[in-house]
């Protein structure tokens, strides 16, 4: 699709697109009048998503003196994935502080609790209820507020960094330096054009500088370890440091792998020192939990999840918390060619974003949680549009370029 960012001030001969928009979006949405109306007029703005296919998200806001209000926040279904209301309410939010307002503002329902995390994740907090506010339904109105005064633009840019949606290779124990790199250059040649994706290669120890090397620093490609000990150095035979990783042009480190857990006996304490070890040194972390078979059959995976999360970040900071993804892979399903359905992975997404926000506060919103486990060609595009799946962590389907390719850009 050939979309660009104009940003630009919508009007009343946008109604129509806007209608289409609202249909695609709401249940309730705005007529056709509604939006002529409200478009046709100021202070009441509206700035959309231009591209060849007319208008696929847009924000309305309104604007006084000091304050901007966001009334309407729309995004069609295809984009919703790709982070563009997020784009959307950032772009708003930075306008709105450098025309010196003071203050933002928004209501939402209480019941949508995707809108509020992604108003959280843009430092908004409630300020006031009104209740019973929506007639159709009955429902309580949140009053969503932030101020403006101190609105630091650059971390905010660095969290949509952190939203893109990652794709991770785990090439477990495969591939020779040469096959290594043969394999990375390809993906550096073929990876998609648009920068909504980072791809992450975890290959095995000896081939990180060869897949570095392929890489050569371009933005949006990473390498990384799967795996880390939590010491700077000594007598632990057969391990590696995360400066060793780092030497080697490492920027992420996997921790937590199932193998890791169930065939080399590692325990959810020595995962939660390896993941704060590694962030402490300056690494992205990449903590992977999941339950097997019987802890799922046994109604256990709420208890696995929380467990594998707490004790997974037990001595993570704010601070470093930026530097975390998580990703969740059922152990039945990995290498299995089982995957998991679309509701066990939503239900398991939706617990693991609330473990995490119970585990590490607000900030867990801007953390991406990945699904991993059989993933191919073929299921990608549909995993990738389900609710609080940011990106895939990929083993068996990561070790062809062509066919990890496939996955990298699967819409
Ligand atoms: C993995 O090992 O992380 C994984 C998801 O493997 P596969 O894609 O082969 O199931």
């Amino acid at each position: 699709m050939n979309s660009s960012w104009h940003f630009r001030r919508l009007d009343a001969s946008d109604a129509p697109a806007l209608h289409a928009l609202e249909k695609a979006c709401f249940t309730l949405p705005w007529s056709e009048e509604q939006c002529r109306a409200a478009f046709g007029q100021t202070p009441f703005a509206a700035f959309g998503l231009d591209s060849d296919r007319g208008v696929l998200a847009y924000i309305s806001v309104y604007i006084t003196a000091d304050e901007m209000e966001v009334l309407n926040l729309a995004v069609s279904p295809e984009l919703r994935r790709r982070g563009i209301g997020h784009r959307l309410l950032a772009l708003a939010l930075r306008t709105a502080a450098k025309m010196g307002m003071q203050k933002a503002v928004l209501e939402v329902r209480v019941g949508n609790t995707p809108a509020r995390s992604l108003y959280e994740r843009h430092g908004f907090a409630v300020a006031g209820r009104r209740p019973r506010y929506y007639a159709d339904t009955g429902e309580d109105a949140l009053i969503y507020a932030r101020s403006l005064t101190n609105y630091d633009a650059a971390a905010e840019e660095r969290k949509e960094l952190h939203m893109k949606t990652l794709i991770a290779a785990n090439w477990k124990m495969h591939k020779t330096r040469a096959e290594a790199r043969q394999t990375a250059t390809a993906i550096a040649a073929g990876r998609p054009a648009s920068n909504e994706r980072t791809l992450i290669v975890f290959p095995p120890f000896t081939a990180i500088a060869e897949v570095a090397a392929a890489f050569a620093a371009q933005e949006g490609l990473a390498v990384g370890g799967q795996d880390v000990y939590p010491a700077e150095k000594g007598a632990f035979t057969g391990e590696i440091s995360p400066a060793m990783l780092a030497d080697a042009g490492a920027s992420w480190v996997l921790t937590g792998h199932s193998e890791r857990r169930h065939v080399l006996g590692e325990s959810d304490e020595l995962v939660g020192r390896k993941t704060a070890f590694a962030l402490g040194a300056g690494l992205h972390a990449m903590l992977c939990i999941g339950e097997t078979l019987e802890e799922r059959e046994a109604g256990q995976l709420e208890e696995v999840l929380r467990r594998q999360l707490r004790t997974g970040l037990a001595e993570v900071s704010a601070e470093a918390a930026a530097r975390v993804a998580v990703a969740y892979e059922p152990v039945w399903a990995i290498g299995t060619g089982k995957v998991a359905g679309s509701a066990e992975v939503l239900e398991a997404h939706a617990l693991a974003r609330r473990l995490l926000v119970e585990v590490l506060g607000s900030v867990a919103h801007d953390i991406p949680l990945l699904y991993g486990g059989s993933v191919k060609p073929d299921n990608a595009a549909s995993l990738l549009a389900l609710d609080n799946v940011n990106g895939l962590l990929i083993g068996g389907a990561s070790l062809e370029a062509e066919s990890f390719l496939r996955i990298a850009g699967a819409r």
